[in-house]
């Protein structure tokens, strides 16, 4: 359950960003957990609505988008598309990919209710 720790991070990037905009509540934070990313988005919602709670977050809506990863094979010399870590290479069957993408989880955007 690393997603615990995930979702404190998150909180602190959105209480940091509320303490220097000066906004008292979130109504929506947009996140990205790349497909590579190893994150549970159950798990990382569900821990965010917990901690939310007594935040400027509580209540807010929360998005989360899972980009698909990407990978190069050095086999191969193409950049391939890699649903999961582990996968093989799609053309070769190569399983020592590089994943090149899809591996951040990143807060997108946070609108707020100034009033
Ligand atoms: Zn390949």
């Amino acid at each position: 359950m690393h997603e615990v720790s995930l979702a404190g991070g998150i909180l602190k990037i959105v209480e940091d960003a509320a303490k220097r905009e000066q906004f008292a509540r979130v109504t929506l934070l947009r996140l990205e957990a790349g497909s590579l990313a190893g994150v549970e988005v159950r798990a990382l919602r569900f821990a965010l609505e917990v901690m939310a709670l007594g935040t400027c977050l509580e209540g807010a809506q929360i998005e989360i988008t899972t980009p698909p990863g990407e990978a190069w094979c050095g086999q191969c010399n193409v950049t391939v598309n890699m649903m999961e870590r582990g996968d093989p290479c799609g053309h070769c069957g190569n399983y020592q990919l590089e994943p090149t993408n899809g591996m951040a989880l990143r807060v997108i955007e946070i609108m707020v209710d100034d009033n």
